[in-house]
């Protein structure tokens, strides 16, 4: 039933480097693609 929160959460619990958008663990120092160190939260887009 609680499906759609469990998702949520793994989907806001990543850090996104600023250099190639990948999404690395929250926990990441560095972009696990390219080694970059500038990683930010995923931020939660308000819609609607
Ligand atoms: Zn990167």
């Amino acid at each position: 039933m609680a499906r759609f929160e469990e998702a949520e959460n793994r989907i806001f619990k990543v850090k996104i480097c600023l250099k190639c958008n990948a999404r690395n663990p929250a926990a990441a120092k560095t972009c696990r693609k390219c080694g970059y160190k500038g990683l930010r939260y995923k931020a939660k887009e308000p819609r609607g």
